[in-house]
């Protein structure tokens, strides 16, 4: 299997790289984001054969389609080191359960931080540590966050040989209980930095490090933000494994609604499903950040700017673009390189915004590629957490709240709507408390985080600052 970037003429196959040489980076270096030359096909004796596999194993036979340059034995044993019972709570790992007839919850959200992000980035913890012990080299890992990203990078990298994690995030924005889990780390190799400022200011201050080649190449800056293709290869695992538990036989088909910010959860779906898993509907919901559901149902990709881009209860939602989106885009267009650059680098670096109302491939987003989108707000979360609670006895998270809000508006007869559990409600305890008028359940394990002793390191928003940080404790 090689990989290509979206924005690689068709004709240049000599650019394309391996598995093991995309893992530690980030864009490729067009400016595109890395997709696999093909999507391997599995058929339905395949499925058959996958169906009763527990999900280390199931991972593993996903991964193997997309990775030729582990060896099998090692890349089974990551697989079976990384999805634990120990560590993500059940066996099943991300267990199914029904709602009412015909709706369905996976959990993808009982890992070390309580957010679906675990499922990719505990994987890429143990990859890092495996392919770097094999180059003999280190990694520091520059990233920004406003929450989960942050907290989920650390727990997959804490303690890992190779791997030190520099972790910025905006001084007093994160809720006291994201704060409380990064902060009370006290591994060596893990370093939280409160940037004085916005998330804006952090995700600059990371832009900027990142250019200084110089300082990059020396002090080996890398980043696990979720244009990773191996973060999003671990994800397609999981609809595969829902599939399984929402249905008895292969000829069945079901839907997914996916909470969506960055189009990396729900970008998986549309992976698995090219791959041949039978899903009828992949259901984007946005919160009031609307740009791909403005996509869908329009044509227009529209950027937001920083103003319009609205601080909401499901903040993990809260994006101006969508950073995966390029890769379904690419898919879309007949995987024209050419055709992507022009619009993803040319008319929106001028414009903002591209158009594709107008294009013939518009129409098979829905038709050929099953997408659908709904949006919802404030209000519906609050109407939805109540809704759910009430009649299902079932505390949800605001993220899968606009899940469950706008996957009701898709339900089919006798296609079973699975929303993805993105984050468990005690991330969110303001708007829970807002809808239910009481704290959400707290997991044993998180009892008191917030009176734990914080190491966090407080640095002016500024890049000079933050290079000399890193200068002083990379040795
Ligand atoms: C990151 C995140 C999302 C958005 O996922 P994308 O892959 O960016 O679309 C949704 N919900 C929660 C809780 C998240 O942490």
């Amino acid at each position: 299997m090689r990989y290509l970037s979206t924005r690689a003429a068709s004709s240049n196959t000599t650019g394309r790289k391996r598995f093991c040489e995309i893992l530690l980076e980030g864009l490729a270096p067009d400016g595109g984001l890395y997709l696999p030359e093909s999507y391997p096909q599995v058929d339905g004796a395949t499925l058959a054969k996958w169906r009763g596999l527990s999900y280390a194993d199931l991972a593993f036979e996903v991964l193997s389609l997309y990775i030729d340059d582990i060896p099998c034995a090692d890349l089974k044993a990551i697989c079976h080191k990384t999805y634990t019972p120990e560590v993500f709570g059940t066996e099943a790992i991300v267990p199914l359960r029904q709602l009412e007839p015909g709706l369905y919850l996976e959990a993808l959200s009982n890992g070390p931080t309580l957010a679906f992000k675990d499922m990719a980035m505990q994987l890429l913890g143990n990859l890092f540590e495996y392919e770097l012990a094999r180059r003999g080299e280190e990694l520091n890992i520059l990233g920004a966050t406003s929450g989960d990203t942050g907290s989920a990078a650390e727990y997959a990298m804490r303690g890992k040989k190779g791997v030190r994690v520099f972790m910025t995030s905006p001084k007093g924005r994160m809720s006291p209980f994201q704060q409380a889990q990064m902060f009370s780390l006290q591994d060596a190799n893990i370093h939280n930095i409160a940037i004085a400022g916005v998330f804006d200011d952090c995700q600059d201050i990371v832009k900027a490090v990142s250019n200084d080649l110089e300082f990059k190449r020396k002090y080996r800056i890398g980043t696990v933000n979720s244009i990773n293709w191996a973060r999003l290869m671990a994800q397609v695992v999981y609809y595969f494994a829902g599939y399984f538990q929402a249905t008895r036989s292969n000829t069945e088909q079901v839907s997914f609604a996916v909470p969506s910010g960055n189009f990396g959860n729900v970008c998986a779906g549309h992976v698995a499903r090219m791959m041949g898993l039978p899903v009828r509907k992949l259901v984007v919901a946005t919160n009031e950040n609307d740009v791909l559901d403005e996509f869908f149902r329009t044509g227009m990709y529209r950027v937001r700017a920083s103003a319009d881009t609205h601080e909401t209860s499901s903040p993990s939602m809260d994006i101006s673009k969508a950073s995966n989106f390029e890769r379904f885009v690419f898919d879309l267009l007949g995987r024209d390189g050419a055709k992507v650059k022009n619009l993803f680098h040319d008319q929106l670096n001028d414009h903002a915004f591209f158009d594709l109302k107008d294009d013939a491939a518009f129409a098979s987003a829905g038709v050929r590629y099953g997408f659908a989108s709904g949006k919802s707000t404030h209000a519906d979360r609050l109407d939805t957490l109540r809704d759910t609670f009430k009649r299902f006895d079932t505390m949800i998270d605001t993220h899968t709240a606009d899940g469950v809000k706008v996957a009701r508006a898709y339900m089919e007869a006798g296609v079973p709507m699975i929303v993805l559990e993105t984050a468990l409600p005690i991330k969110f305890a303001a708007t829970i408390e807002e809808a239910l008028g009481r704290m959400p359940d707290r997991p044993a394990k998180f009892e008191g985080i917030e009176a734990l002793p914080k190491r966090v390191r407080e640095l002016p928003a500024d890049a000079v600052a933050i290079k000399r940080y890193i200068a002083e404790n990379v040795h």
